[in-house]
């Protein structure tokens, strides 16, 4: 007993500890991003201002999509592309709930980018959070809508033609009221990030740059998962108030991270309930 309570981890409350070890490569980034959306989940609770009976995480499909097999909270994993649907019924069968949804951009910006338009448009209460590997992992290493420019995929062997989606940006664009960006590198920021953006109404989006030795590290040279993590680390940049032209994601220039839109405008069920 004395054992089994001196090696209980912090988060493991949070987690469906039976399902481990989880599906994860050595070196992938998404069990450090959802560590640090963990521990903002926790102080939020420990603070009183959010009931764990009344988080749900949704996703759809991918190697970020596991998340919703590991949290120990409501939680449905969903269709490719379909999670933010899925994760707006939920939020208008029951406005109390604190809908989360995670994904990869593959999942959240690609098969289910028109829905990421209208969700964030509509400035519905969800909170989002695409942990951004720049391809599809899980399905083999295609082409993702943020692969860069003449990059090697399995879709695209002689390099990537075309330029990538800035997802920031295009957020941004719309009505989101919180739109920002961290690294897995920096879990500090996405802890902070993860803990205002629970604070907040409407469509909150928050993208996490990670690291995929796996697959897209095979494709850039950066298969060794170390090194990957320290070439991304090296491309970080915080700003305290970016602007969003500085949102490009640019492998030689650096990756600009921070909060780029935060806002108050009236959220979808605001709206609904004024009628
Ligand atoms: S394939 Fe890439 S994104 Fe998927 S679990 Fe492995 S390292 Fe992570």
């Amino acid at each position: 007993m004395a054992l089994a309570k001196l090696t209980l981890h912090p988060l493991d409350k949070y987690l469906r500890t039976d399902r481990l070890p989880h599906i994860w490569c050595p070196g992938c980034g998404i069990g450090i991003a959802l560590g640090a959306m963990l521990r903002a989940i926790d102080r939020r609770i420990n603070e009183g201002r959010l009931d764990r009976n009344k988080v749900v995480f949704v996703t759809g499909i991918g190697c970020s999509a596991r998340v919703s097999f590991y949290v120990d909270f409501d939680s449905a994993h969903t269709l490719h592309g379909r999670a933010l649907p899925f994760a707006t019924g939920v939020k208008l069968a029951n406005p109390s709930l604190e809908v989360i949804v995670v994904g990869g951009d593959g999942d959240v910006a690609g098969i289910g980018g028109n829905h990421l338009l209208h969700a964030a448009k509509r400035n519905i209460d969800l909170f989002v959070v695409m942990i951004t590997n720049f391809v599809y992992a899980m399905t083999g290493g295609q082409l993702a809508p943020t692969t860069p420019l003449k990059v090697y995929t399995t879709t695209t062997p002689h390099g990537n033609p075309e330029p990538p989606l800035n997802v920031i940006k295009l957020v941004a664009s719309l009505n989101a009221n919180y739109v920002a960006r961290a690294s897995i590198t920096t879990p500090h920021y996405i802890e902070m990030f993860t803990y205002k953006a629970l604070g907040m109404k409407g469509f909150r989006f928050l993208e996490v740059i990670s690291t995929c030795p796996e697959v897209y590290g095979r494709h850039i040279g950066l298969r060794n998962p170390v090194t990957m993590f320290e070439e991304l680390k090296k491309r970080v940049k915080y700003k305290p108030n970016p602007v969003i032209d500085e949102s490009d994601i640019d492998w030689e220039k650096g990756i600009v991270i921070g909060e780029y839109v935060v806002r108050n405008n009236p959220s979808y069920l605001d709206l609904v309930k004024r009628g």
